[in-house]
């Protein structure tokens, strides 16, 4: 899958598109979801150009996954999500349910997220 410069998540990055903002670095953009589904619901998006967590995994530098792992860690503990816990989800293309073709990790938190996968 190539990417495409017109998703969502890309325009946020060049802020065309306004987002409620809760960590940004050279490498990491995270944000509030638009629509949550948690009392936390965070979004972390790399600031380069991969479509999903396979492609990051495989194509990024070793900075970029680590400030992406490290942002995860951070939010979470000035969100005060470690103690409770929290959950992190990647969907991913067709079968993963993934909407936005920029690759993002959706951390929720604040309450029992509930069962893993819908019956
Ligand atoms: P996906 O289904 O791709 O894993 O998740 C995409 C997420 O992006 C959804 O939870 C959706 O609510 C969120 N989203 C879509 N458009 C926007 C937007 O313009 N701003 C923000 N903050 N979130 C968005």
């Amino acid at each position: 899958m190539s990417y495409d410069d017109n998703n969502i998540f890309a325009k946020i990055l060049r802020g065309e598109i306004p987002c409620d903002e809760v960590y940004r670095n050279e490498y990491v953009l995270a944000f509030n979801d638009i629509a949550p589904q948690a009392p936390h619901h965070i979004l972390v998006i790399p600031t380069g150009k991969y479509v999903s967590i396979d492609d990051f995994g495989r194509n990024a530098s070793a900075e970029e996954l680590q400030a992406f792992y490290k942002a995860i860690d951070e939010i979470v503990e000035e969100k005060g999500l470690k103690e409770k816990g929290f959950r992190c989800i990647a969907n991913t293309r067709e079968h993963g349910g993934q909407e936005v073709p920029h690759y993002h990790m959706h951390i929720l938190g604040g309450q029992p997220i509930g069962p893993m996968v819908s019956k």
